[in-house]
């Protein structure tokens, strides 16, 4: 189980799935091919899985433990969700939770979860079932969500849209919501955590109408939990690659390509929402593109 520190804030990574998840050639629609021939360092197996072709994934969840709360970034996919269009985690059975005890966290020490946007596979342990009903996994949590983000999806919801995302806001956003659990928020959000300590909220829409990223900051360390802004290091070679996950691929790959500028400029630490082990790092410049440079932990 990986982790490092931001500040005073332990941070570790509870992994649910990690492996080949998807070809390149149908997750972005714009995918050329002669761009990974110009790269061929750039694709060894724990980026690309020979046997398949397709692309290695990490679906992860962050702990951030701030020395005041405990607070979970994205719940991953959850156990028992009906997914029928994605069979690989149609009623999956995980050890998500024992992973997270062996972190050190019971469901009941979470005080906040905060998701960088309401897709099916950043929500999902939320909830968990109990004797057929979903309750919130986490009984002392506070659910912060971005209002915008949550109205989009709820709009989904109310139209009866054909999508994992409905099915993910019916089964593990909704019964939040019933609980008095979720708080819905700005984008620009901040919990101030202490003194010199703070996660806030930056918009960066695109991926999702609401979808942002978090800040995190303490004393002088920073870093940023980038959600799906970049799904996979690939996109660094060609920041204006999007994914048929996008709901506007457009306003995706501006809002791309503008932090990938800035968090190449001032070396910001990243933790990415799928990028395989270990996850964690920086983006360098590469000739009139980018790299990923890992960054690993004791
Ligand atoms: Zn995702």
């Amino acid at each position: 189980m990986q982790f490092t520190r931001i500040g005073d804030f332990e941070v570790q990574r509870i992994i649910e799935f990690e492996g080949p998840f998807i070809a390149p050639e149908v997750f972005f629609p714009d995918y050329d091919p002669a761009v990974l021939r110009a790269n061929p360092d750039m694709t060894g197996p724990w980026l690309i899985d020979p046997a398949t072709g397709k692309l290695v994934f990490s679906f992860h969840s962050f702990i951030v433990k701030t020395g005041h709360h405990t607070i979970l970034i994205d719940s991953c996919i959850g156990n028992n969700k009906e997914r029928p269009t994605r069979p690989q985690f149609h009623r999956l059975q995980s050890p998500f939770l024992a992973d997270l005890a062996k972190a050190g966290v019971r469901p009941e020490d979470v005080d906040y979860v905060m998701c960088t946007h309401l897709h099916w596979d950043h929500v999902g342990w939320n909830t968990r079932l109990d004797n057929g009903r979903w309750v919130p996994t986490f009984p002392n949590a506070r659910y912060i969500m971005a209002r915008r983000e949550f109205e989009h999806w709820q709009g989904v919801q109310q139209r009866g849209e054909e999508s994992p995302h409905r099915l993910a806001f019916e089964d593990s956003v909704l019964p939040v919501v019933r609980t008095g659990q979720s708080v819905l928020v700005d984008d620009d959000y901040a919990l101030e955590d202490g003194r010199t300590s703070s996660l806030w909220f930056e918009s960066a829409p695109g991926h999702t109408p609401g979808n942002v990223v978090i800040h995190a900051r303490s004393r002088d360390d920073r870093a940023v939990f980038l959600g799906d802004v970049l799904h996979h290091q690939f996109q660094l070679m060609a920041p204006q690659w999007s994914t048929l996950a996008c709901t506007d691929p457009e306003l995706s790959r501006k809002t791309r390509m503008r932090l990938v500028e800035e968090y190449a400029e001032r070396g910001t630490h990243l933790l990415p929402g799928h990028f395989p082990s270990p996850t964690a790092g920086r983006i360098v410049r590469h000739g009139s593109a980018y790299r990923y440079a890992f960054e690993t932990f004791e």
